[in-house]
């Protein structure tokens, strides 16, 4: 039986064109409607104008579709509480015309009302998107589950995050990676259901791009929730080819960070999830994170690139992009710790002839390095680098002539971390273990 809403196609007559200079944008004929998506086209007669969305029909998201050559510049919905700006989709390659951004809705039950500028004229297309009533999924980080570095992070499965929704269509093809893509989804940084968000997309990609599945092999949400993408079926969730790299997939693993990275930075903890991600990958298939590898798009792509490296496109926006460096750097050194490249022990390494770490107040782990005979320590430099490549800043103080106290936060865990800090203006390196 098909759900009550397919059978209100009549709904289509609440979108109406609503506007002080007269009759400028006028709904016509749906040119698709099914459970998840509706599609209509707007005819534009050059003024300004505000368009009610339907009331009568739920959706979560809404995006456009403009002729090749027009521009969203101008163009906004609102619920007279949240402004959200369309603007171009970094994926918006549509043999139809150019597509919007995805705006997943924070109050989908609201009525909103999109805003044309006076400049736009012409024909645009109003997709809807019903993803349904997202499941509640438990943070794999509220799981407890441990963070086993060198592993591969715990993960919100398909079936987790799917449910209800119309299955992918079947058939995969698989490649050997040589590339790790990140993107983002340049849609909003503030909706906080994320499992919401990535159903949006999902029936986007599915359902208004024709596609057989979800585009990118992993997700992550702001919170750092690592959803898994394109449905591998029987195969390699890192291997099954996507559709995120503007038709040239195959070699390549597609990572998406939900929200807008042009003008804002990622959070600390998506990037820490797209650390660890990339950092399993690349250990597991002996990837060079410092290298390149060769695409047809260019010959000197980056093993860890982003989208723009490859095509014309903004993504994965110039916070996330300027943070690829450093990612880089990182991952190269955690490759080491779970290689145990980076040995426990390494002579001269530092010149010290002990380091004791341990619990002196509830406050602080006081670490303690005591030196063969003095030396020259620079303590600005004092820094301990954790698992995740991430520097821990540490208080350093000079106890006698050759021995340091450290002062360690008390929300480090116990574990191996590297100790950097600078000796006769050298610096140094070493493999410590915190109890
Ligand atoms: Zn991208």
């Amino acid at each position: 039986m098909l759900p009550a809403h397919t059978l209100r196609i009549s709904a289509l007559l609440t979108l109406v064109s609503v506007c002080s200079l007269g009759q400028d944008f006028v709904a016509k004929e749906p040119l698709a409607t099914n459970p998840w998506t509706r599609t209509y086209s707007l005819q534009g007669m050059g003024k300004k104008a505000q368009v009610d969305l339907p009331q009568d029909w739920q959706y979560t998201a809404v995006a456009m579709r403009i002729p090749h050559g027009a521009s969203f510049e101008g163009m906004y919905l609102t619920d007279g509480t949240d402004e959200l700006i369309i603007e171009a989709n970094p994926h918006g390659e549509d043999p139809r015309g150019q597509l919007s951004n995805l705006e997943s809705l924070p109050h989908p039950s609201q009525s909103y009302q999109l805003h044309i500028p006076t400049s736009y004229a012409g024909s645009l297309e109003l997709i809807l998107v019903n993803s349904g009533t997202a499941p509640k999924v438990q943070s794999p980080q509220q799981k407890g589950e441990d963070e086993s570095y060198c592993e591969f992070p715990p993960a919100i499965s398909q079936s987790e995050w799917r449910a209800g929704l119309p299955a992918p269509s079947p058939g995969r093809s698989f490649s050997n990676v040589g590339n790790l893509i990140v993107h983002h989804s340049a849609g909003s940084n503030t909706n906080t259901n994320f499992t919401q968000v990535v159903r949006d997309i999902y029936v986007f990609h599915t359902q208004t791009r024709g596609w057989s599945d979800v585009g990118y092999n992993y997700l992550i949400s702001q919170n750092g929730d690592l959803y898994l993408g394109r449905d591998p079926e029987n195969g390699d969730q890192d291997r099954v080819i996507g559709a995120h790299f503007c038709g040239g997939n195959t070699g390549t693993m597609g990572v998406c960070l939900l929200g807008d990275y042009t003008n804002l930075s990622p959070t600390d903890t998506m990037l820490g999830t797209l650390e660890r991600l990339l950092a399993w990958k690349a250990y597991k298939d002996e990837m060079d994170p410092m290298g390149t590898n060769s695409h047809r798009f260019n010959s000197n792509l980056g093993v860890i690139a982003g989208h723009r490296d490859g095509c014309a496109t903004e993504c994965p926006g110039q916070h996330t992009y300027d943070q690829l460096e450093s990612m880089r750097e990182r991952i190269t050194q955690r490759i080491g710790i779970c290689s145990g490249d980076i040995p426990i022990v390494e002579e001269p390494s530092l010149p010290v002839d002990s380091i004791s770490i341990y619990r002196l107040t509830s406050t602080y782990r006081p670490l303690r390095i005591y030196a063969v005979e003095p030396a020259l320590v620079d303590t600005e430099e004092f820094y301990l680098i954790d698992v995740q490549g991430r520097s821990i800043p540490i208080l350093a103080e000079p106890w006698t002539s050759n021995v340091w106290e450290l002062r360690v936060p008390a929300d480090v865990v116990p574990g191996i971390y590297v100790l950097h800090l600078v000796v006769n203006h050298e610096a140094r390196r070493q493999r410590v273990r915190i109890f």
